[in-house]
């Protein structure tokens, strides 16, 4: 397990457990809690975060890793579906040892610490996901 949780109805309250990888973390509580729609928040601190960015001049993904110690100062996502399967979209920002702020599209980051999450589960939504054939961005499809 990498992951508790309490639960009321739709409204989870998650910790990740230490060391784990947030994107990994968070896919498996949806898939093994059966969300397919719903909104992520929380905060929580890492030491490694790998960000995507889309150059819109190439279309092209450029990926970073930051490798230090950095708070977790916004995490907010949704949640979606995507081939029957949990699809999640983080985006975070994390703050340095000088207080300075990076942030992005979450690939993944690993937890050093503590991550402390809701979900709200909308499951009366079924918001899905389909690779857009221009440009390849998996875009919502409803
Ligand atoms: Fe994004």
């Amino acid at each position: 397990m990498m992951y508790q949780f309490i639960q009321d109805g739709g409204h989870y309250v998650i910790s990740l457990n230490n060391h784990v990888s947030v994107m990994e973390a968070l896919t498996a509580f949806c898939r093994e809690q059966h969300i397919l729609s719903g909104v992520i928040g929380g905060l929580g601190a890492v030491n490694e975060a790998t960000f995507r960015y889309l150059d819109p001049a190439t279309m092209k993904y450029v990926d970073k890793t930051f490798l230090e110690q950095m708070e977790i100062t916004n995490l907010t996502g949704n949640i979606s579906e995507k081939d029957g399967q949990p699809y999640l979209h983080v985006h975070i920002t994390a703050s340095r040892s000088d207080y300075s702020c990076v942030g992005g599209h979450l690939l993944d980051a690993k937890i050093s610490g503590a991550c402390e999450l809701t979900v709200d589960a909308f499951p009366a939504l079924h918001p899905g996901r389909r690779a857009d054939e221009e440009t390849g961005i998996n875009l919502y499809r409803f």
